[in-house]
């Protein structure tokens, strides 16, 4: 397996044990490999810490649910965004 297989498939065993994140946080989660899209650490996979962001905000037209519109982030790191809505 390449490298990134490998790291995808790791990601993956550590969703399974937290079936209350649905697919689409999944994915954004491996798309992400684990990763805020702010600070780039790696995110912990407890709720109170893993916000959706939207991209572009609902309120300008922007997809609720569209993978390709959310981004996850720290809490701490989702308040730096200017158009944080959660
Ligand atoms: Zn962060």
């Amino acid at each position: 397996m390449e490298k990134q297989k490998i790291q995808e498939h790791l990601l993956r065993q550590k969703m399974k044990g937290l079936p209350k994140y649905h697919d689409l946080k999944s994915k954004l989660f491996i798309k992400q490999k684990g990763k805020c899209t702010v600070c780039n650490t790696e995110l912990e996979l407890e709720e109170h810490d893993l916000h959706e962001h939207h991209i572009r905000p609902i309120s300008e037209g922007g997809s609720k649910s569209k993978k390709e519109n959310l981004e996850l982030l720290h809490k701490e790191c989702h308040r730096t965004k200017p158009n944080a809505t959660t």
